[in-house]
């Protein structure tokens, strides 16, 4: 944030690029030393950026080295405290360049005076349960050796359990879906008038998902732009979303991330023409084949993925389902079965599927092609993530190949549609 917006909450004299954690403990006796990483031409380091040290621990430790491109460009604006929208979607890095920007901010200007329960420093608020759980994940790691606590309010989940978190210890960042958030302030749990930071990730699915007037009651109860830190990012910027920006931010500057410096660079993206009943068969040979370890499903809707859960587990083989119907913490249980490898096939709607973020995931299959072209590429980007390669398949039906231009537009290259291999026709 500006000095300006600064000064209203935290002191800048208190400077602790001291290797002192935020809660006041001293730092382990890392050093960012042990962290070597060549400078190379064109690439930003973190260690360009002077970072505070025990956020460069976090890092180091997960092992990041240069910038993406997203972080690049946006953090030298935002660790200065500049307002910031990025058009960018998952796979690009975003979650690590507001998470960076959070910590070291509270890091280096620590709170004035007493602090309590209940009152956040930094508040970041995504559309969906695994969305949010992913985003608190990334904090619990990049901010190991910060000493700054993070907590998740989500919808589905244990009330009393997450008022009892509250409860514990002073809170510095909150991640939370627009519901549960309003609950807690609603009845006065969770008090946004502290709030230095605030992130709106994945606004344009706000918007679709109708939270925006949540949103806004949300914004309205953190301090007035000019004393806070506003980033929003966002997939595509539709004139509601630059309308809603312009509203929340000052003088904010704008980063475009293009979707296709997303993943579509290292997916291979195969499109069948198939049958919609030649595509079930299809699935199953690719789903026995060895080179399909790790693969998630797509379906337009719930009783689509139920069907197709059912129908794949009668044909012998293990999967897991995320969809908006299956209770959270299933829900959880099941993605992290599939994290550990326990299960290799999840089927899933697009929401659901948006939190997914699993490294390694062989395949990507599009049983029906997604009406929001948009949502093609958050599903192909599900693969080929962390310098991995991956296969996308989508199957074009009589159902869905209306759908191909469309997609062909948002790409901005045509789509080669092949007849699928004969070895994955077979019965
Ligand atoms: P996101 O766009 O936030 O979903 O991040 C996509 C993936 O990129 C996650 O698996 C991150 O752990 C990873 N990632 C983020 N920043 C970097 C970086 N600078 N270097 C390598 N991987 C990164």
């Amino acid at each position: 944030m500006t000095s300006s917006k600064r000064s209203q909450h935290s002191s800048r004299s208190g400077s602790s690029k001291d290797g002192k954690a935020a809660n006041g403990k001293a730092a382990s006796s890392w050093s960012v030393d042990e962290f070597d990483v060549a400078p190379e031409e064109g690439k930003t380091r973190f260690h360009d950026l002077d970072l505070h040290p025990t956020l460069m621990h976090g890092i180091a430790e997960i092992g990041f080295e240069y910038c993406s491109p997203i972080q690049a460009q946006i953090l030298p604006h935002t660790l200065q405290g500049h307002d910031a929208i990025g058009k960018a979607q998952t796979g690009t890095g975003k979650t690590a360049a507001f998470l960076i920007t959070i910590f070291d901010d509270l890091l280096k200007h620590p709170h004035e005076g007493e602090r309590f329960l209940g009152e956040p420093r930094a508040l970041v608020i995504a559309p969906t349960r695994e969305l949010v759980m992913q985003i608190a994940a990334d904090a619990e790691d990049l901010g190991k050796h910060t000493g700054l606590n993070t907590c998740t309010l989500i919808g589905g989940m244990d009330y009393q359990k997450q008022l009892n978190q509250l409860g514990r210890e002073v809170v510095d960042l909150v991640v939370a879906t627009p519901g549960r958030l309003i609950d807690f302030t609603g009845r006065r749990d969770l008090v946004l008038d502290q709030v230095e930071v605030l992130v709106l990730d994945e606004a344009d699915r706000m918007l679709d998902m109708g939270f925006i007037p949540q949103v806004k009651r949300i914004v309205r109860q953190t301090p007035h732009k000019d004393y806070r830190q506003t980033l929003l990012f966002s997939a595509t910027f539709t004139q509601d979303i630059i309308n809603l920006s312009q509203q929340w931010t000052t003088d904010a500057i704008t980063i475009e991330i293009e979707p296709d410096h997303v993943a579509t660079d290292s997916v291979d993206q195969r499109i069948y023409l198939a049958s919609s009943e030649e595509r079930f068969r299809i699935l199953v040979n690719l789903l026995r084949s060895d080179d399909a370890s790790s693969v998630i499903v797509f379906a337009n809707r719930r009783d689509q993925v139920r069907r197709l859960f059912e129908r794949l587990r009668k044909a012998s083989i293990t999967c897991g389902m995320l969809s908006g119907e299956i209770a959270q913490a299933k829900r959880t249980k099941t993605l992290d079965q599939f994290k550990k490898g326990e299960i290799s096939v999840l089927v899933a709607t697009d929401v659901a599927g948006r939190g997914i973020h699993v490294d390694g995931v062989t395949h990507v299959v599009n049983y029906n092609l997604p009406e929001d072209p948009e949502d093609y590429v958050h599903r192909i980007g599900r693969t080929g993530r962390a310098g991995a390669s991956g296969t996308s398949i989508s199957f074009a039906s009589e159902d869905d190949a209306f759908l191909l231009p469309d997609l062909e537009a948002l790409l901005g290259e045509p789509v080669v549609c092949e007849h699928p291999p004969a070895e994955l026709l077979s019965r």
